[in-house]
């Protein structure tokens, strides 16, 4: 049934679906070829596969297909219209079974998209039940009920769209009143005078609200929202795409607004108007409003997020670039905020499925050939040729997805965590002065065919001796006092003290010393803990901002920071010795008690401690590595990745940062082979004091490293606390003698 297309002119199939006037008659559509060149009228649909254990049969130029039940429903709702019906449906116009032409269609996607008159996003039925796929009888008759508009009602005032007489609703119509509820937070309204919130109860009838807020959780957490592949349906129509559930219709635009101002008015971004209303305690819980209702509030801002990210590529793509694209890292580190529905995503199409929205598809074409940790490296390393830096790499400090072997390097774009870029500010340090963007294409490659990359850097230590593990936000504050001290006891060099456990001696705080003369050990102390830097947190900022890019904002600690330094210490420990030991909720809940003038510093100092432990070199710089474990937040004992004493610390052309790397000597080669454990902080090598001078021919120390993965790189179990210490002396003493330096 499908007929070959013409490639040199652009042609794509279209699916016309006429006017039927029984609709309990079966689909008879035609398909036809049409050339992108010729600027043909089309919509396009946008929705995602359900599996085909429920097919229903459609006619297509007199051959039955079978289709699943989710675009059965939309097909069904689609020809509820005044005419024929011109829509591009990949499932349909393509032939999936011909790959050459899957391929050939896919790298038209961007252009089928963009000219298509109107693209359609498909979230599914109510009636549907994601679950299985399968119809929910009961709902069945609201698929035959007539379109509501919601972009038209939009337009109505306040109270037509939310008349008294509509305080009483039944389940029937929770969708009805969470589209409505929609519309009226699109309009800018207040929450404390949407009518059917419980500030305003009437009380007639039971309050509304809570059916509102979960149809609209229900709309906001759908299949469709999961899928790689959407990211493009909705960032790369022209016109603002319609949003179809069931029988409703909302404009996109009307519920990024809604989630806009939802956020505005209940965190003061707009002013402090309602801040706090509908809220106990931090706003992050589900808050308790009036009459012990569960408001919810938090959770639908959380889930108002995906609508907001894909704004957020919708402004860019369509914005002063006109269309030219969006840069390779901003879609990644976007597309992988999103939680993917795995079985239904192919985790390539992570990847894959935003190319479309990359200027000149980041110069990487769709091969499914090859394997997910390929294709995750080759991101990646374009990630890293884009912007001339290795910055993209500390991404992958973060826990991975154990399946897909990938690379030590190569970050999870499944988003199996919440990637985070560099833990410290990148631009706030220069430690290979000179090479602090990758200065040659040879100086970094991706061997080809494999998943080993080539850098270019110096060794200029290596790790002698580690402190454990930063404890977990939830650990008693003791916990975080008693670890704290090690690390000032492992930096104090005193071997034997280091096992006896003397939690009572916290005296490192420190007085502020005149800035000319040497700055004190504690003061030392506490700068490596910090990174050196204080980064004010911005979580106050408006996320809907167009300018909010995310980035932490930092400066290097200067001595006007100190003083506040040695005041959180001093007010930590007071907080600890006088509160009682049921109290101990864990450390992190300290941070709503923290003076205003400590706040940047227990920020920053959470940020740089966060799976990080402290280590000292053979050559008696003092630092701090990544230290990561499954569970982070509850402290798992199996550990991911983690500084180990041997490691090497190197300068990396393209880094500002130093990167610990573990030398492997492979028995299949003469060449060593390395893995990356991650990006560190060493105290008196940030600024370039430890690279080799350039110009006065320094330089001949530099090496290429072949970064890849080894079994290794994971140590397994961490071991108890006090073998721990011991073993780690022993370890970094034989590694004195043996080892060296490489
Ligand atoms: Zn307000």
């Amino acid at each position: 049934m499908y007929k070959p297309l013409d490639r040199s002119t652009r042609q794509i199939r279209v699916l016309e679906i006429p006017l039927t006037a029984d609709p309990s008659q079966p689909f008879q559509c035609r398909l036809s070829t049409v050339s992108l060149d010729n600027k043909p009228v089309y919509e396009a649909l946008s929705y995602c596969r359900s599996p085909p254990s429920h097919p229903t049969t459609i006619i297509i130029d007199g051959n039955k297909m079978h289709i699943g039940t989710n675009l059965f429903l939309a097909l069904e709702r689609l020809r509820d219209t005044k005419a024929t019906r011109t829509i591009w449906i990949d499932d349909l116009c393509i032939d999936q079974r011909n790959a050459s032409e899957v391929a050939h269609q896919m790298s038209l996607m961007r252009d089928i998209y963009r000219h298509a008159s109107e693209v359609i996003i498909w979230l599914g039925s109510p009636s549907l039940f994601e679950g299985t796929w399968e119809i929910i009888e009961e709902l069945r008759p609201q698929e035959l009920l007539p379109t509501i508009d919601w972009g038209s009602i939009c337009e109505a005032t306040p109270d037509e769209l939310y008349g008294p007489e509509n305080y009483h609703v039944d389940d029937s119509d929770a969708f009805t009143l969470g589209f409505k509820t929609a519309c009226l937070l699109a309009r800018d309204i207040h929450l404390t005078s949407l009518p059917h919130l419980p500030k305003n109860p009437n009380p007639d009838h039971p309050n509304p609200w809570p059916t509102a807020c979960t149809a609209l959780l229900n709309i906001l957490t759908r299949s469709y929202w999961t899928r790689a592949w959407i990211i493009q349906d909705v960032v790369l129509p022209l016109r603002d795409p319609p949003v179809w559930f069931g029988r409703h219709r909302v404009p996109f635009s009307v519920l990024v607004a809604a989630g806009r101002n939802l956020a505005g008015h209940s965190h003061g971004y707009h002013g402090s108007c309602c801040v706090g209303w509908g809220y106990e305690g931090d706003g992050l819980g589900v808050g308790a409003g009036a009459e012990g209702t569960d408001l919810e509030i938090g959770r639908l801002l959380r889930e108002f997020a995906a609508v907001r990210d894909l704004a957020g590529l919708r402004g860019r793509m369509n914005g002063k670039g006109e269309g030219k694209g969006i840069g390779l890292a901003e879609v990644l580190l976007t597309s992988c905020k999103r939680i993917p529905d795995r079985g239904a995503t192919d985790p390539r199409d992570q990847v894959y499925g935003v190319l479309g929205l990359v200027e000149g598809s980041g110069g990487m074409v769709p091969d499914y050939s090859l394997a997910v940790a390929e294709v995750y490296a080759q991101a990646v390393f374009r990630m890293v040729t884009e912007a001339g830096s290795l910055e993209s790499l500390a991404l992958a400090e973060s826990q991975r997805h154990e399946g897909f072997n990938l690379p030590s390097w190569v970050p999870d774009w499944t988003g199996t965590s919440c990637l985070q870029p560099a833990p410290y500010p990148w631009q706030l340090y220069g430690a290979y002065l000179g090479y602090h963007e990758i200065t040659t294409s040879s100086a970094c490659e991706l061997r080809d065919g494999s998943t080993v990359l080539k850098v270019r850097g110096v060794v200029i230590d290596s790790v002698k001796r580690i402190g454990s593990p930063m404890v977990s936000e939830h650990q008693p504050v003791e916990e975080l006092l008693s670890r704290l001290a090690e690390w000032r006891r492992v930096m104090q060099d005193d071997g034997e003290s280091l096992v006896a456990n003397s939690p009572d001696n916290y005296d490192f705080g420190f007085e502020v010393s005149d800035p000319l003369s040497s700055p004190s050990t504690n003061e030392v102390f506490w700068r490596i803990i910090l990174g050196d830097a204080l980064l004010t947190p911005n979580d106050q900022a408006d996320p809907y901002a167009e300018s909010s890019g995310g980035s932490i904002s930092g400066r290097r600690l200067g001595p006007e920071d100190l003083p506040a330094v040695a005041g959180w210490w001093t007010w930590l420990i007071d907080i600890a010795k006088n509160m009682a030991p049921s109290q101990g909720e864990g450390w992190g809940g300290l941070k709503k008690y923290v003076p205003s003038e400590y706040r940047d510093v227990f920020y920053s100092f959470c940020e740089h401690t966060r799976s990080r432990l402290f280590f000292v070199t053979e050559a008696r710089r003092y630092g701090m590595g990544v230290s990561i474990s499954k569970d982070p937040a509850f402290g798992s004992e199996d550990v991911v990745t983690e500084v180990q004493p041997g490691d090497l610390v190197c300068l990396l052309e393209g880094s500002r940062l130093p990167v610990v790397l573990r030398r492997h000597l492979d028995t299949q080669s003469t060449q060593p082979v390395y893995s990356y454990i991650g990006t560190c902080y060493l105290h008196g090598a940030m600024d370039g004091e430890a690279a080799p001078r350039v110009g006065s021919g320094d330089v001949g120390d530099q090496v290429d490293f072949n970064i890849g993965d080894f079994a290794d790189r994971n140590p397994g179990k961490r071991p108890t606390e006090s073998s721990r210490v011991s073993t780690t002396f022993q370890h970094g003493r034989q590694s004195k003698k043996s080892r060296g330096i490489a």
